[in-house]
């Protein structure tokens, strides 16, 4: 069977109906093969306008839905996700390349914010503070928001709609979501995975709660300019984050920016050796080095480099590579050409900076357009552009270092801020490291790699990662507004700081 046909049948089975696939002008490409598995058509600005419309109105209706209520609704998205989890687990590796058990993993990471936010459906908690003044109550109430913008990147393309919309939901917000231009179609599945959630949820679920805007970075923008939508929480490139970021703030509308990462780790003389191999091996090629969270930049301690790197080399070596549909290879394609020509210039700028690169060239497998690589260790002889940069491809820049302040140094200073580890038994090390003036990222490790978080801890990074935090912790804060509300049940009128007047 090929892939087109393949995506059709999946998609069926989750109710996106085939002739949705065709006579469209945007096109999608598996990067497994390099094939077109369908042309979508692309919103056109007046219906996306109408559907942030159509979102707005379903937000006034549903904010009146109780909390717990709505977690009902996620709860029942949840339980769809769990059936249909084997579906869209492999539409994600048909549509982005990922391994099976990751493009599982991506769908099991939605299950979980599920449960995460029907827990949080009871428990959007306000405080109640102590008053100056006698006779009277202060008090904190989180409310409804509005509309929820989400754009998403390719490589996360069905996990961080889920992280958004599971917390939108439960906070009272409607959705309208653009997904990457580059994977269409895992967005039209998980819509039609919520329709399911709705249709058992029944009535009190107004229609146009979730709507998917198919289209590129032009329908992008109709969001982000858009009055009626309060918060755009964007995930993508620094790139776009430079254009989003203050697009927003001239409407003064929230953002939650989660942008490109340069993540390092530091590997130091106490380290368990095997344990950081391990670590650094999947941290760096695992998902083809197109994460967010990819490990990019490796310290090692002189005094361990020669028994690690030599070993890290052997497992770029062996690493298998190739269709991630039919083989048990453990690093499938790069999302396309672009992906593919944007490593091999980085790869010769290292090259030209002293970088002895290990790896790094395409992996024939008979189709043209389906880019392999083999994943590639760089040794620098120092940091330098490119290794300042994210390269959204498998690239780990190998560094020696000697001293731990000076490494500290070197680990922050890149322009992103988003992950990043240690692997030492050292206490006093590892607790610089998460300390003041450790890392400077968002996400900070100690003898794990820099990718695969859990969705309980706040996720997002410093810098020009873009500030924003989504899943877990607080995250939830960002889709409500807070009012501090003070009740005066006394007879008097006292006013605050002693200010006296008196009419
Ligand atoms: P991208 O920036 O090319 O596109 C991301 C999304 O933004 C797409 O939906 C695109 O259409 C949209 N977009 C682009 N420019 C826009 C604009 N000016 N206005 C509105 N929308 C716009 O990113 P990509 O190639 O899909 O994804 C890879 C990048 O995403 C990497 O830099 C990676 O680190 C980053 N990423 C970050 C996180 C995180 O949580 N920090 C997670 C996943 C990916």
């Amino acid at each position: 069977m090929t892939i087109a046909k393949e995506t059709a049948e999946l998609l069926g089975k989750l109710g996106v109906a085939s002739d949705v696939l065709k006579g469209g002008d945007l096109i999608v490409r598996s990067p497994v093969t390099g094939e077109k598995i369908a042309a979508l058509k692309t919103i056109s600005p007046a219906d996306a306008a109408k559907a942030i419309d159509g979102a707005h109105k379903a937000f006034q209706t549903w904010r009146l839905v109780p909390g717990p209520k709505r977690g009902e609704l996620v709860r029942l998205l949840g339980e769809e996700l769990r059936a249909h989890k084997a579906e869209l687990g492999r539409l994600v590796s048909i549509e982005v390349g990922k391994i099976p058990s990751e493009g599982l993993g991506e769908v099991q990471e939605m299950i979980d914010i599920c449960d995460f936010a029907v827990g949080l459906s009871r428990q959007l908690y306000g405080l109640t503070i102590a008053t100056e003044r006698p006779g009277h109550r202060m008090m904190e109430t989180w409310h409804p928001l509005g509309v929820v913008g989400v754009i998403s990147a390719f490589n996360f393309p069905v996990a961080v709609w889920s992280w958004n919309t599971a917390l939108a939901l439960v906070c009272g917000d409607a959705v309208v979501w653009k997904p990457s231009e580059k994977t269409p179609l895992t967005a039209l599945a998980c819509e039609a995975i919520f329709a399911r959630a709705v249709k058992r949820f029944g009535t009190d679920a107004p229609e146009g709660l979730l709507s998917v805007l198919i289209g590129d970075r032009a329908v992008g923008e109709i969001l982000v300019d858009h009055p009626k939508v309060p918060l755009v929480s964007a995930t993508g490139s620094t790139r776009m984050g430079r254009d989003v970021g203050p697009r927003l703030a001239k409407r003064f509308a929230r953002a939650v920016l989660e942008l490109g990462g340069n993540n390092a780790g530091i590997v130091a003389p106490s380290a368990d050796l095997d344990m950081a191999l391990r670590a650094i091996a999947f941290g760096a090629m695992g998902t083809a080095g197109q994460r967010c969270t990819t490990l990019r930049r490796l310290f090692v301690h002189d005094s361990v480099y020669d028994q690690l790197v030599p070993r890290l080399k052997k497992a770029y070596q062996s690493v298998s590579v190739g269709n991630p549909l039919e083989t048990t290879s453990l690093v499938g394609p790069l999302i396309d050409k672009a992906a593919f020509d944007a490593m091999q210039k980085a790869l010769a700028e290292a090259t030209a900076h002293g970088g002895k690169v290990t790896g790094g060239t395409r992996v024939e497998n008979g189709h043209p357009d389906a880019y392999y690589v083999h994943p590639a260790l760089v040794e620098m002889p120092k940091q330098v552009s490119p290794v300042t940069e994210e390269t959204f491809a498998p690239i780990l820049y190998v560094m020696k270092y000697s001293d731990f302040d000076a490494v500290l140094d070197e680990h922050n200073a890149v322009g992103a801020g988003l992950s990043s580890s240690i692997f030492t038994r050292d206490l006093q090390e590892s607790e610089r490291f998460l300390g003041v003036d450790g890392s400077d990222c968002g996400i900070a490790n100690v003898n794990i790699g820099t990718s695969g978080a859990e969705i309980g801890g706040a996720f997002g990074g410093e810098k020009e990662t873009g500030g924003g935090r989504e899943s877990g912790s607080d995250a939830w804060k960002a889709y409500m507004r807070r009012a501090t509300n003070t009740v005066n049940y006394s007879k008097a009128l006292p006013l605050a700081q002693g200010v006296s007047f008196d009419i």
